[in-house]
C-alpha cells in the first residue's frame, strides 16, 4: 500500500508528463520512506516506490523503510536503479534538478540513452513545506527540548567565560537531554560581536554588561528546531535597551500578521516597517524567517519578493534582528505553526529581556 506522502507526490507525475520520478535528495528519501541512511535513490512510479541502497544498509533499510520495496545494490546504487527502469520499460523520467549531482545526471543520461529525462525543481520541497500531523508533533518535541537546553545553559553564562565554552556546553546539553545533536552550528556572540548576524563562537570572553546572542537548534527524531534569544549579562545602557525593545516589537508585529493565505513577504514587510520606524531599516540585513522541518532551512522563505502564500500547516521561524556596529546586535527567533486564522507560537521561551 502506498503511503499518503507518496500518494500526494504521485499526483504530480501525470501533469508533469512523466511516468516516474528519481528522488536523490536524502531528506526527500527520508520524508517519503523513513529511511535515514547516507546512500540511497528512490524510484517512484504511480504504482510503486523502490528504494535502492547499498549492503551497509541492508538491515537498517528493512527496519526503517515503510511502504516501499527495498533493493540492495551489489555495485553502484544508480546502476541498480537504471536496471529497474529498463525492466519496467519506463521512458519518461523526472529527476530532482535541485538535488541531483552533475555526476548522477551524466550517468543517467548515458545509461538511459533512450529515455526522456525531465528536470523538476523543488517538487518535494514544496510538498514538505506543509507539515502533516506526525511532523508537527515531532517539531513540537524538538522545539520543547531546545527550550529546555536554553534554560539549562543560562546559568552557565557568566563574565570571564568564552563564547566557545558556552556553545560547547549548549551542544553537550542537547545530547544529554536526548537530542541527536545540533541542527546547525550553535551561535554564541557576546558584546560587539553580537552585531555580526551569523557570528561563529570565538575565544572572546563574555563580559559584565554585555549583550549575548544565542541561536541554537536541536535535532530530535530527525526534526530540527531553531531559536534565538538575546540576553543581558548585567545592566544595559539605554541605547541597547531601545534596540532590544525595537526588535521585540518587530518580532511580535510580524507574528501578529501570520495566517494562511497571506504572501510570505508580507510578514517580512511587517517586521521591516517596525524597525524602519525605529530608524533601524539599514540594520536588519537578513530575511524575517524560513521554514523548518527535516532540514533547518526549508520553504517558504519569509523575505522580500517571496510570493509564496502561507498555508495552514507550514512551520516557519520569525526572527527579525538589528545589528549596529559598535553597539551590538539583537535577534529574537521563535518557530510558529501557520493556522487558518493566525498562528500558534511553538516556542514557549519568554521574550522579555533577561538580565542575568
Ligand atoms: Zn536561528
Ligand atoms: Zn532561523
Amino acid at each position: 500500500m502506498i503511503s499518503p506522502r507518496l500518494a500526494r507526490l504521485v499526483e504530480h507525475l501525470a501533469p508533469a508528463k512523466v511516468q516516474a520520478l528519481i528522488v536523490s535528495g536524502l531528506p526527500n528519501v527520508r520524508y517519503l520512506t523513513g529511511f535515514t541512511g547516507s546512500n540511497a535513490l528512490l524510484l517512484v512510479t504511480s504504482e510503486e516506490a523502490v528504494l535502492f541502497t547499498d549492503g551497509r544498509y541492508k538491515t537498517q533499510a528493512a527496519q526503517e523503510a515503510q511502504g516501499v520495496k527495498v533493493l540492495v545494490a551489489r555495485g553502484a546504487v544508480v546502476r541498480a536503479l537504471m536496471g529497474s527502469v529498463k525492466r519496467r520499460r519506463l521512458r519518461r523520467l523526472a529527476f530532482e534538478r535541485n538535488r541531483a549531482t552533475f555526476d548522477l545526471y551524466r550517468t543517467l543520461r548515458e545509461g538511459l540513452a533512450g529515455c526522456w529525462l525531465k528536470p523538476l525543481s523543488s517538487l518535494l520541497e514544496k510538498l514538505r513545506a506543509v507539515k502533516d500531523a506526525p511532523e508537527i508533533a515531532a517539531l513540537r518535541r524538538s522545539v520543547e527540548l531546545n527550550s529546555r537546553v536554553f534554560e539549562a545553559a543560562l546559568p552557565r553564562l557568566r563574565p570571564g567565560r568564552r563564547e566557545t565554552d558556552v556553545a560547547a556546553e549548549i551542544e553537550h546539553l542537547m545530547r544529554r537531554k536526548g537530542g541527536q545533536g545540533p541542527a546547525f552550528d550553535t551561535i554564541v556572540a557576546a558584546g560587539q560581536r553580537s552585531a555580526l548576524p551569523h557570528a561563529r563562537p570565538t575565544h572572546n570572553l563574555l563580559r559584565k554588561n554585555d549583550l549575548v546572542l544565542l541561536d541554537h537548534g536541536v535535532i530530535l527524531d530527525g526534526y530540527a528546531s531553531d531559536m534565538t534569544r538575546t540576553v543581558a549579562l548585567g545592566n544595559l545602557d539605554s541605547d541597547r535597551r531601545r534596540l532590544y525593545g525595537a526588535v521585540l516589537e518587530a518580532q511580535l508585529a510580524a507574528i501578529a500578521v501570520v495566517r494562511a493565505g497571506i504572501p510570505a513577504r508580507q510578514v517580512d514587510q511587517q517586521a521591516r516597517s517596525v524597525l524602519e520606524k525605529h530608524g533601524l531599516k539599514e540594520s536588519f540585513v537578513h530575511s524575517t524567517g524560513h521554514g523548518v522541518g527535516l532540514e533547518i532551512h526549508e520553504r517558504p522563505r519569509l523575505g522580500r519578493g517571496e510570493r509564496t502564500r502561507l498555508q495552514a500547516g507550514m512551520v516557519v521561524t520569525i526572527e527579525p534582528g538589528a545589528y549596529v556596529e559598535g553597539l551590538g546586535g539583537v535577534r529574537i527567533e521563535d518557530m510558529v505553526l501557520v493556522t487558518a486564522n493566525g498562528c500558534e507560537v511553538l516556542t514557549r521561551t519568554p521574550k522579555d529581556l533577561r538580565v542575568l
